[in-house]
């Protein structure tokens, strides 16, 4: 795909998350890399309605590379890429029932999610939980990247989610299973619940893991 056309999609992936309640106000942003070159949503403008010449374009060093300012988290983006060089696209969000679960204080951080389908293990886990740190921080950046090696998604406490893929589809695919099994948890606490056994998890593990 041209870059151009790459461009043309992340401006219709931010919308489409907008319009369905994913991202709202000016929150969220979303990366492509294309070569040396990271395209990303502008700092301070809603994912509704975006239009690739509004993007910002920086180099994997930071450095900007047109007039349009980056969103303030694209250290973090910046660092997922410099340590995954397969990864060809991030989404960091709010997504409601994501942020939710990052704000629950009792939640085993190395097994956040109950196993609940097949699914979070094909397309999210091993989610990694990162504690706070103020949104646009170096320590925020230094997390994820920290992270991203083992792990294409990440819940960051009392904020949002970031999850990476090899593609934009791939990245987005990630971010709403991620959502989706988050709504599930909440929509069944309280409720006796069939999980998937050790045995089925680990048979996923080993497919997906
Ligand atoms: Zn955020």
């Amino acid at each position: 795909m041209k870059e151009d056309a790459v461009l043309e999609t992340l401006c219709e992936t931010a919308e489409s998350f907008y319009n369905r309640g994913y991202a709202f106000g000016s929150t969220g942003n979303i990366s492509v890399r294309s070569g040396g070159r990271v395209g990303i949503t502008p700092t301070g403008k809603s994912l509704k309605g975006l239009k690739p010449e509004q993007l910002a374009c920086v180099s994997l060093d930071g450095e900007g590379l047109n007039e349009n300012r980056p969103s303030k988290e694209f250290p973090f983006h910046l660092a997922v890429y410099a340590r995954r060089e397969d990864v060809r696209a991030v989404v960091h969000l709010h997504t409601l029932y994501s942020v939710a679960l990052s704000c629950l204080d009792d939640f085993d951080e190395e097994n956040p999610l109950p196993p609940l389908t097949p699914y979070y293990f094909m397309r999210v886990a091993p989610l990694a939980v990162l504690p706070y740190f103020r949104p646009g921080s170096t320590g925020l950046a230094e997390a994820v990247g920290h992270a991203a090696p083992r792990h294409n998604c990440m819940l960051l406490r009392n904020h949002g989610v970031v999850c990476a893929g090899s593609t934009l589809s791939e990245a987005v695919d990630r971010t709403e299973e991620l959502e989706q099994t988050a709504r599930l948890h909440f929509l069944l606490r309280g409720e006796r619940v069939r999980l998937l056994t050790e045995e089925q998890v680990e048979e996923l593990r080993k497919q997906f893991g």
